[in-house]
């Protein structure tokens, strides 16, 4: 989602196919490294007016009650995957992205010229 909103960008027409529909469930740990702050805010989604909360220390818990410690130097912060994906997908649409959901892709090929995209609804052609 990150590289269909890069890619429009810089002036290329891009579809994105999503065999789910947004918004959607994913299974996440829901953290995100620090080192990936400013590129999210680049790409227009607002951390600080989501008070996402910044996480500086992991626990590792085991069953028989131990458990493990450890200070992140660098840290993170979490956020819910379902409203970050939903966000991305909403600026997606308005940068020009093209997304075509519950449309699932079958196969890619290539004849020397361009891509044929079959999917689930119909087949695509790329340059
Ligand atoms: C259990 C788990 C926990 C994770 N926790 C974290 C975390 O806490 N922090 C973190 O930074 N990263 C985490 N990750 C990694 C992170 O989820 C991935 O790095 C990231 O989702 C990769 O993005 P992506 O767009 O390449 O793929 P995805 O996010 O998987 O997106 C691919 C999309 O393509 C769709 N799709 C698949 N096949 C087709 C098809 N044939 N046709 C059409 N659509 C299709 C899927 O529905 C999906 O929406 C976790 C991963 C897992 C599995």
């Amino acid at each position: 989602m990150a590289l269909s909103i890069q890619l429009t960008r810089l002036g290329y027409t891009v579809i994105l196919f999503e065999k789910e529909q947004y918004p959607f469930h994913k299974v996440c740990g829901e953290y995100i490294s620090i080192e990936s702050w400013d590129f999210l805010q680049e790409l227009g989604v607002d951390l600080p007016a989501m008070d996402v909360s910044h996480i500086t220390r992991l626990q590792v818990s085991a069953p028989n009650g131990k458990m493990l410690e450890q200070d992140l130097p660098l840290g993170g912060f979490g956020i819910s995957r379902y409203v970050l994906d939903h966000r991305l997908a909403m600026i997606a649409r308005s940068s020009g992205v093209t997304i075509e959901e519950n449309t699932k892709v079958n196969d890619i090929s290539f004849d020397g010229s361009g891509f044929t995209i079959a999917t689930s609804k119909k087949n695509y052609r790329s340059g």
